[in-house]
């Protein structure tokens, strides 16, 4: 924010050790209109830069993002508690995504022609996808650089400004990739920020915008869209999911093992496309446990993943394993919960019943639950019985395709780690409650664009199809 001051702040915490990363205001109703209203002018200014005064400027914000890589790691790390590889990968894979929509947009956006069809051949048609105008983006802090760029870098690149609200987890983060846009677009505040707890996205979701992207829980995702039904302002919403992995008979389980304990242990679990269940075939299911159960007891909580980012998201966690072992599940390894007050271990459940919080919440932890299927009719059944459909990924050696397309969820990973986030020209989303609307990828570029239709008379029609008939 430029002009307002805040009366109230909050700290950012680093949930490693409690030490304060910084301070920030609390934005109110009034201050996040008063940023909707500025960004109007300046998303006025951005769309008339044309694709390629915004592609040179997105470029050079890139350009700040990739020299000051290390810089920005650290914040992310701290502010997180992921360790800095982690920290790494997810922001190489935003500037990726900045990239790809940076020199796709105008491919994508740009005018092109289409049929006019036959009765009407003296026309030229042609569609051009133009700037809505203010986007807010609402993020949430478990990837507080790739998934607020996923959508941000889209919207900018389709020459719309951005107010953006980051997690009240980590407004560092948020702070510091909008400042490194202002040193590259000074002129207007086209990505302007906006921080506080929910009422200042309540705000953001009640302004005159032109959309609202959001990520983050189905909860908060339910709320926004009442709140943008009194206007009918269009939302997209990214919200958690419940993955699962299905393992066929033929399948290579070294293979399936791995990609199960790095999608669900990975970034302490807190992914919203993390394997959270797993169905394998009954012929390959002792085998599969065991080399799951091998390879979770080498991963090692704080070196491995950092600590849970949000402390009541602990206590979810620790509910949902308790849940599970009072109903009969089993923890081959783990189950004790956490580790002193913030990390969890590794946790292995089996036997867990279907209808358990363990399986059918999102838990948002390191934990996973295996169960054993007699085939995969009955797979794709138990993977598909479920309020959530964001990723899902199948090891199968002959039918991987066919299970793949059966699967309700936005996005299938076949003999291979669930890696769509890193993909940017593919879109993302998800079906049932996790969300709709499609990111990343020329669906992405299109979510933040109105199509503009123009029929242009080219020479007068033989036929008077359009105009009412004379009697002589
Ligand atoms: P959250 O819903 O608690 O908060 C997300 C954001 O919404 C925060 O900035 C928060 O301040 C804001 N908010 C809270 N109440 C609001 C309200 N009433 N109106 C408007 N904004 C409000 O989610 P979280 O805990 O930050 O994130 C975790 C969730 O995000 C998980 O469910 C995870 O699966 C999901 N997620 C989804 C994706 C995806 O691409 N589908 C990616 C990352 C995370």
């Amino acid at each position: 924010m430029t002009t307002a001051h805040a009366v109230d702040t909050f700290d950012s915490l680093n949930p490693a050790t409690d030490e304060v990363i910084g301070t920030f205001p609390v934005h109110t109703a009034d201050q996040v209109e008063e940023a909707v209203a500025r960004a109007k002018d300046a998303a006025a200014w951005w769309a008339g830069l044309g694709f390629s005064g915004r592609a040179d400027r997105l470029a050079a914000w890139k350009g700040i993002l990739a020299r000051r890589l290390t810089e920005l790691c650290k914040l992310v790390s701290e502010e997180t508690g992921k360790p800095t590889g982690d920290a790494q990968l997810e922001s190489v894979l935003a500037i990726e995504h900045l990239a790809w929509a940076t020199k796709n947009a105008h491919r994508v956006l740009g005018r092109k022609r289409r049929s006019p069809g036959l009765l009407l051949a003296n026309q030229a048609a042609s569609v051009e996808y133009q700037p809505l105008g203010v986007v807010g983006v609402i993020g949430p802090w478990n990837y507080p650089v790739h998934t607020p760029l996923g959508s941000v870098s889209y919207a900018l690149a389709a020459g719309n400004a951005v107010v953006f609200k980051p997690s009240e987890y980590t407004p560092a983060v948020g702070t510091w990739l909008v400042d490194a846009f202002a040193e590259v677009v000074p002129e207007y505040p086209v990505l302007q920020l906006v921080t506080g707890f929910g009422p200042t996205g309540a705000a953001l979701s009640h302004a005159e915008v032109d959309k609202i992207a959001f990520t983050g829980s189905a909860a908060t995702g339910r709320k926004i869209m009442t709140a943008a039904a009194k206007r009918l302002t269009p939302v997209v919403i990214e919200a958690g999911g419940k993955d699962p992995v299905l393992v066929d008979e033929d399948a290579d389980l070294d293979a399936a093992a791995e990609a199960t304990v790095w999608g669900a242990f990975s970034n302490a679990g807190q992914t919203c496309a993390g394997v959270e269940r797993v169905y394998a075939h009954e012929r390959v299911y002792d085998e599969f446990l065991a080399k799951v159960v091998a390879l979770t007891e080498q991963v090692e909580p704080g070196q491995d993943y950092g600590p849970m980012t949000m402390p009541s998201q602990l206590a979810i966690v620790r509910r949902h394993i308790a849940d599970a072992l009072a109903r009969g599940g089993r923890a081959l390894v783990g189950g004790e919960g956490a580790v002193g007050d913030r990390y969890v271990r590794p946790t292995v459940l089996v036997d867990v019943p279907e209808d358990s919080e363990a399986v059918r919440e999102e838990t948002f932890g390191p934990t996973v639950t295996i169960a054993k299927v007699a085939d995969m009719d009955e797979a794709v059944e138990k993977a598909n019985d479920s309020a959530y459909g964001l990723g899902s990924t199948v090891f199968s050696r002959r039918r991987g395709m066919e299970l793949a397309r059966r699967l309700r969820t936005g996005q299938t990973a076949i003999n291979a780690p669930f890696s769509f986030v890193g993909i940017a020209s593919l879109p993302f989303g998800g079906v049932g409650e996790s969300g709709f609307g499609r990111i990343h990828g020329e669906e992405g570029l299109r979510e933040f664009a109105r199509p503009k239709a123009i029929a242009r008379q080219r020479f007068t029609a033989p036929l008077a199809l359009t105009s009412f008939a004379r009697s002589a």
